[in-house]
């Protein structure tokens, strides 16, 4: 019904720089003055001190609740139990990607706030509303849904360059999708993900991300290596957290991302990081869109440089059975971002494309 509006979310603020987790106290202090924070042991061990401290300091009563490290219906309904408890005005949510999401899915539960402080810039979950709940073999069990936005990011760049470098990796992976994504979505009358249309701005977005990553991402990987912050850093992490999560979820999602049912439900692959699934199931996408030769070998030239992956033996599946490529295609059709494209697909397209993949890197 909604498919004639357009619609653009986003968080309420935006924080990022070298030392924005000390700095946040004075933003939180608009949003309440009561917190749960959820994150898992090492999260807690790291930073909790540090933000329980920078609550403080703010006059806000921050209480560290931990988090088993799978987000599942129960450990949701556990953590909920236990936040009710501290009857919070909003929830923080911490970590590299699970963490975030475990905060989201808490504050859902409480019907309350969300901020969120990603410790790793590997993907874009900080700036939107959904969640991923999993069973406890770590299936995709269903997307959750906040009824709004986060309240506030904070992303310390100073913090981020600390997480491992294939976390800064995967992050440019989940980025770099985006403008491919979003530009099929919108071309085949596709929804996003507050099941609207898209205003330009989230096409212009995933537009300056993609030029942000050519342009800075070879300098920040080399500048994450030494745990420097740089602006190259800087201008990355906001392509992969700000840019690439208001793009997607205002722009909406295709190809690349419907692959992700696939590639988790697959031995294997299933264990990649998802920034490392959807950099790969990009190339599938090219493949579909039927790009020439030149265009990919250009996108695979960037890739090789930051380390992204380029076939199915990249992301742990070197030797797919031909049932595999074909349980992956299945997999990918069942996710509803698998219609926006610009001609309707079957699994027999997906499994082409991914052995034209497989043939290209191979040549
Ligand atoms: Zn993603």
């Amino acid at each position: 019904m909604t498919g004639t509006l357009r619609i653009f979310g986003a968080p309420g603020r935006y924080i990022q720089g070298a030392g924005a987790l000390a700095a946040m106290g004075e933003t939180l202090r608009g949003v309440g003055s009561r917190t749960v924070l959820v994150a898992d042991r090492a999260v807690l061990g790291l930073f909790g001190e540090a933000i329980v401290s920078a609550c403080s300091g703010a006059g806000i009563r921050c209480e560290p609740l931990e988090f088993s490290g799978e987000i599942t219906p129960e450990e949701v309904a556990r953590l909920a139990t236990l936040a009710r408890h501290a009857s919070p005005d909003f929830v923080i949510g911490c970590g590299g990607g699970r963490g975030v999401d475990a905060g989201k899915a808490v504050a859902d539960a409480l019907k309350c706030r969300v901020a969120t402080i990603p410790t790793a810039a590997s993907n874009d979950a900080p700036t939107s509303k959904i969640y991923v709940l999993y069973d406890s073999s770590h299936r995709l069990l269903r997307v959750g849904h906040m009824s709004s936005s986060p309240e506030v990011v904070v992303v310390d760049t100073e913090i981020v360059v600390t997480a491992p470098e294939s976390l800064f990796t995967a992050g440019i992976g989940d980025a770099v999708v985006k403008k491919f994504e979003v530009a099929q979505c919108v071309a085949s009358g596709g929804r996003n993900i507050f099941g609207a249309s898209a205003c330009r701005a989230a096409v212009a977005l995933t537009e300056l991300c993609y030029e942000t990553l050519r342009k800075d991402a070879v300098a920040a990987l080399a500048a994450v290596r030494q745990r420097r912050v740089t602006d190259e850093v800087e201008r990355v992490v906001e392509a992969t957290v700000l840019h690439s999560g208001l793009g997607f979820e205002s722009g909406g999602l295709s190809i690349s991302h419907a692959m992700t049912r696939g590639l988790s439900a697959v031995r294997g692959t299933r264990d990649a990081l998802h920034g490392h699934q959807v950099a790969y199931a990009l190339l599938v996408q090219l493949a579909l869109e039927r790009r020439s030769r030149a265009f990919v070998d250009d996108v695979l030239a960037f890739y090789a440089q930051v380390g992204l992956p380029a076939s199915l033996g990249d992301i742990g599946l070197p030797d797919a059975t031909a049932g595999e490529v074909d349980a992956i295609a299945a997999g990918t059709m069942t996710a509803p971002h698998a219609r926006h494209f610009e001609r309707e697909l079957e699994a027999r397209d997906i499994a082409d494309a991914m052995r034209a993949v497989e043939a290209h890197g191979a040549r």
